[in-house]
């Protein structure tokens, strides 16, 4: 069966996030998603907080509606990279040790906003990921994929043909939600399934006006679109910096 979910959210166990798993997932179950995928900051994460995530994404859990526990582990590098599935600490902060870290512990992992921060991005990372964030909300905007992850995406497609990308809400509060999420099939609505779809299966990426595969990197005629998309968010954001500067 397909199902539809959204990755990357932050509850307020996170020292940035607002709301709790509870509210997040009756928002989104509203909305008509299957799932959602929680990634918490790992800074300042206690052990305590970590079972918190995992025993709140279990209440939550229905029959129509998954909670999927997670951590996005801050690395060197101005990386972050999110562990799906995943809620053990990790003494290392170099970006390769942290994926064989969520690897090891059944997690699907995925680069998230590639390139903001000024992050470097290794290519040995490569091959240690399950996927890569071509479209983050905050970083990205609503109208499509940023362009330059997505550039990345097909570079070190070449140096892991496995690598999906996916759109990404990172997700801190309420106040500003969108229709960013993906599409996966499952053979069973629940965590080990989802988990594994988001490291072995098919993946669309669905946004208020535009999907598109997270398989197959898009044809001349999509890459133009996408770089016209991406061209025209930069210039209305800079616009509105321009605007809110006077
Ligand atoms: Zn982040
Ligand atoms: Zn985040």
């Amino acid at each position: 069966m397909k199902l539809r979910g959204v990755i990357h959210v932050h509850s307020r166990i996170s020292y940035d996030g607002h709301e709790s798993i509870a509210r997040l997932a009756e928002f989104f179950r509203g909305l008509g998603y299957d799932f959602m995928c929680m990634t918490e900051h790992s800074d300042g994460l206690t052990p305590t907080q970590m079972q918190r995530i995992v025993d709140e994404c279990a209440e939550v859990t229905k029959d129509s509606f998954v909670a999927v526990p997670g951590v996005e582990f801050s690395c060197r590098q101005r990386l972050h990279i999110l562990g799906i599935g995943v809620t053990e600490p990790v003494d290392s902060h170099d970006p390769v040790p942290v994926a064989q870290h969520i690897r090891a512990h059944g997690g699907a992992v995925i680069l998230a906003h590639p390139c903001a921060y000024g992050a470097e991005n290794p290519d040995e990372l490569a091959v240690h990921l399950h996927g890569i964030e071509i479209w983050n909300q905050p970083k990205d905007g609503k109208l499509g994929p940023g362009w330059k992850p997505l550039k990345l995406w097909k570079r070190w497609r070449a140096l892991n043909p496995q690598l999906r990308a996916v759109g990404a809400l990172d997700l801190h509060r309420l106040d500003s939600p969108s229709s960013l999420g993906i599409e996966i099939s499952v053979a069973n609505r629940n965590p080990a399934a989802i988990i594994a779809a988001l490291k072995n299966g098919p993946v669309k990426i669905r946004g208020p006006w535009v999907s598109l595969s997270g398989e197959h990197y898009p044809g001349v005629f999509g890459e133009l679109k996408l770089a016209a998309m991406s061209k025209g968010y930069n210039a209305l954001r800079s616009l509105r910096d321009a605007l809110g500067r006077h």
